[in-house]
C-alpha cells in the first residue's frame, strides 16, 4: 500500500479500471430479462398474489407471507451474471462464490459454464484461485469481495464484474467512515459469513459481534474491565490483528452484516451507546459511539411479513410454516427462527425434493442438522410460506406442487 493510501483509496482504484464493469451490460438486457422470467417466475406464486395471498387447493389452505423471495439486490447480482455470460460468450468465467445461496441458481450458472472458485476448507472461507487466468472474467457475488481478492484480481489482468449489492457498499461506507475517524468498527455479524469477511476486510481495526450475549460480554468489559486473556479467545477469529480491548474500544461504530435482524442491530446499538454513554458523559459520547442505519428493508420485511403470519397463527388455525431458501442463506434461517421460537412448527427446506412421496420433509433444523420426519396429517392442512432473499418464486411453486399432489394422491393424508 502506497504510503497515506487507505483500503478505501485501493478500493476506489480497483474499481475505477476500465476492466472492472459495476453496472452491468446493457446492449444484453432485454435478453436476459425474458430469460429470467422463463426460470425464476412462479404461476402459482402469481396466483397466490393476485389471491391476497391465500389459496385452497387439493385440502391444502396457502397462507403465503406478505413479503417473500428475490429481493432487488439478488435480481440484479443475478441478471448481472447472466448479461456477463452472454456479453462475454467465449471467455472462461469464473464467480468467486455462490452468486446467491440459492442451490437453483447457482445449479443454472454451472449449465452456463461459469466455475466456482473451489473452496480449500476453513473457517476463514480459504478459495483456492489457481484457475482464475489471465484474460478470463470474475464475477463477484452480492455480497461482495475482500479486499485481499480484488488485489489478487488486479494483479492477475482479468476482467471484473462486480454484482455486489449496493446495501452491501453501503455498510463498506460506513467502516470507511468509521476507519477516517479512528474507530473500531464493531460489526453485527457472522465472522465466516462472506460479506463479513469482505466487510472487515475493509476496516483497519474491526471486532466481529454474533449476537446480543456477545455484545453484553463487549459492553461489560467495556464498564468493568474483565479478563483480557479470555476476550482475546472469545472473539480470535473475530478481531482485527493486533486487536486490543484495552485499547480498541474507547471509539465505536456501529455496522452490520445486512441479513442479520435488525431489531438485535438496532438493539446492540443502544447498548454499545449506553455503555459509551456511561463511561464518558453525554457531553462527549458522540466522539465515542457513531450508528447509521445500514440494515438491508428486504431483510426487515421479509421477517416482519413471517412475524405477522405466526401473529395470526391460530386466527389463521396455521398447522405449520414452510421456509423455502438455500441452506447456507443466513437470512433464510432467521426466516426459521421466527416461528420456532413462537412454538409454531416449521421446516426450512432448499428445494421441492425436500418434500417425499413417502409423506416425509428432509429439513434444515435450527441448530443446522438436516434431518427428516413425518410431514403431514390427515385432512385439510393449513400451512403459511415464506422463503428467503435469495429464493426464485419457481423453488416455492415446486414444493407447493408436491404438497398439493401428496395430499391427493396419498390415501392416508385424505
Ligand atoms: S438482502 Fe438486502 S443486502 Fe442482501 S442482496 Fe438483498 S437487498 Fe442486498
Amino acid at each position: 500500500m502506497r504510503e497515506g493510501e487507505t483500503k478505501k483509496d485501493k478500493r476506489r482504484k480497483y474499481m475505477s479500471k476500465d476492466s472492472y464493469f459495476k453496472n452491468g451490460f446493457k446492449s444484453v438486457r432485454e435478453e436476459v430479462k425474458q430469460d429470467m422470467e422463463e426460470q425464476f417466475e412462479s404461476e402459482t406464486v402469481g396466483e397466490l398474489k393476485s389471491n391476497d395471498h391465500v389459496i385452497v387447493r387439493d385440502n391444502v389452505e396457502v397462507h403465503l407471507a406478505k413479503d417473500f423471495g428475490f429481493c432487488w439486490g439478488v435480481e440484479r447480482s443475478i441478471a448481472m451474471a447472466y448479461e456477463a455470460r452472454t456479453h462475454f460468450p467465449d471467455k472462461k468465467l469464473h464467480i468467486t462464490n455462490e452468486l446467491i445461496h440459492n442451490p437453483q441458481v447457482n445449479g443454472k450458472l454451472q449449465d452456463m459454464e461459469v466455475n466456482f472458485v473451489p473452496k480449500t476448507g476453513g473457517p476463514d472461507g480459504g478459495k483456492d484461485f489457481s484457475g482464475v487466468s489471465d484474460g478470463d472474467v470474475v464475477i463477484l457475488p452480492a455480497f461482495g469481495a475482500s479486499i485481499e481478492e480484488m488485489e489478487l484480481f488486479d494483479s492477475k489482468n482479468v476482467e471484473v464484474v462486480d454484482t455486489t449489492c449496493p446495501w452491501v457498499s453501503k455498510v463498506w461506507n460506513t467502516v470507511d467512515m468509521h476507519q477516517r475517524r479512528g474507530l473500531t468498527s464493531i460489526i453485527h455479524g457472522k465472522y465466516a459469513h462472506e460479506e463479513t469477511v469482505a466487510t472487515a476486510s475493509f476496516c483497519e481495526t474491526y471486532l466481529i459481534v454474533k449476537d446480543m450475549g456477545e455484545a453484553e460480554y463487549v459492553a461489560k468489559y467495556i464498564a468493568e474491565g474483565g479478563d483480557r486473556e479470555e476476550f482475546m479467545k472469545k472473539f480470535e477469529k473475530a478481531m482485527s490483528k493486533d486487536f486490543d480491548p484495552d485499547k480498541h474500544l474507547v471509539k465505536l461504530g456501529l455496522a452490520n452484516q445486512t441479513t442479520m435482524y435488525k431489531k438485535e442491530t438496532r438493539a446492540i446499538g443502544q447498548l454499545f451507546q449506553k455503555a459509551q454513554l456511561n463511561k464518558y458523559g453525554p457531553v462527549d459520547v458522540a466522539s465515542h459511539y457513531m450508528e447509521f442505519d445500514t440494515i438491508c428493508d428486504a431483510t426487515q420485511e421479509r421477517q416482519d411479513a413471517i412475524h405477522d403470519l405466526v401473529n395470526n397463527k391460530e386466527e389463521l388455525g396455521l398447522d405449520f410454516i414452510l421456509v423455502v431458501g438455500g441452506w447456507d442463506s443466513s437470512n433464510t434461517q432467521h426466516l426459521l427462527e421466527i416461528p420456532l421460537n413462537a412454538g409454531l412448527r416449521a421446516f426450512h427446506i432448499n428445494e421441492g425434493e425436500c418434500i417425499g412421496a413417502d409423506n416425509t420433509i428432509t429439513h434444515r433444523a435450527m441448530n443446522g442438522d438436516v434431518v427428516k420426519e413425518e410431514f403431514m396429517g390427515r385432512g385439510m392442512v393449513r400451512m403459511g410460506v415464506t422463503s428467503g432473499a435469495s429464493t426464485p418464486d419457481r423453488a416455492v411453486q415446486d414444493a407447493l406442487d408436491r404438497i398439493f399432489l401428496l395430499k391427493k394422491v396419498n390415501p392416508e393424508l385424505q
